[in-house]
């Protein structure tokens, strides 16, 4: 499958003139993304377009929450117990300078482990970088799960939502965890009012998801129906 990859990641204002990140969501500890109690970031904005994206409202590329690292860090490691940063999306390497100095900022005050989902191929990012910032950010990697994801593909397996995407061990801190063939683990949590699925979800459970919120909202709009 081909995917046409901009010269030129387009950037909000806000992010040419400084180093900010333009985020869709975060997530304070989740046992889902990788080993031990992890934050996560989802940036928003990304050129892949894959049929099937379990988070489609972050593909377009338009400011969303924008943060200072500085602002992000102290909140991603509110939780003492936090061990690691996964970053995804969204693309991460449309925002990689941002990333790369988040991490150090994170690794100055703990020694945090790094995971990093990216639709491109690793080698694509060593050979033809899509923007700035890309071989910073991979020096901070410790585990980097590149490729597009492809529906079909989709074998149910660990933790990358098809099995043409690769996991690649960039350092050996994590070298002990199996992230192919491990179960995958999702979990809902509830931020600001809404529901949102964390992790790379067994197949079949996003659809559950989806038809469990969508059957909670008409039953709490058949309640106020009621009352009124
Ligand atoms: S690369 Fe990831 S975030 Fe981007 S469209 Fe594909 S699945 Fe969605």
């Amino acid at each position: 499958m081909a995917y046409d990859i901009p010269a030129m990641i387009p950037q909000p204002a806000a992010v040419q003139e400084k180093i900010v990140l333009n985020i869709a969501a975060t997530c304070k500890g989740t046992r889902s993304l990788g080993p031990g109690l992890r934050a996560v970031v989802w940036v928003q904005g990304c050129p892949f377009h894959c049929p099937g994206c379990i988070a489609p409202d972050w593909i377009p590329i338009h400011p969303s929450h924008l943060y200072s690292p500085e602002q992000l860090v102290d909140d991603l490691l509110g939780d003492p117990h936090i061990q690691g940063l996964t970053f995804s999306g969204g693309e991460p390497m449309l925002q990689a300078v941002g990333l790369a100095f988040l991490s150090r900022l994170a690794r100055k005050k703990r020694n945090v482990s790094i995971i990093c989902f990216t639709g491109f191929q690793k080698h694509t990012l060593e050979t033809t970088p899509p923007g700035p910032g890309v071989d910073q950010l991979l020096d901070q990697v410790d585990v980097l799960i590149d490729g597009p994801y492809i529906a079909r593909l989709n074998d149910n397996h660990g933790l990358r939502g098809s099995k043409n995407q690769k996991i690649h061990y960039l350092t050996n801190r994590l070298s002990a965890y199996d992230f192919e063939g491990n179960p995958r683990r999702a979990e809902v949590q509830i931020q600001d009012g809404q529901a949102m699925m964390i992790g790379v979800p067994p197949v079949g459970l996003e659809k559950a998801f989806h038809q469990a919120i969508d059957q909670a909202n008409h039953l709490q709009r058949e309640m106020l129906r009621h009352e009124r």
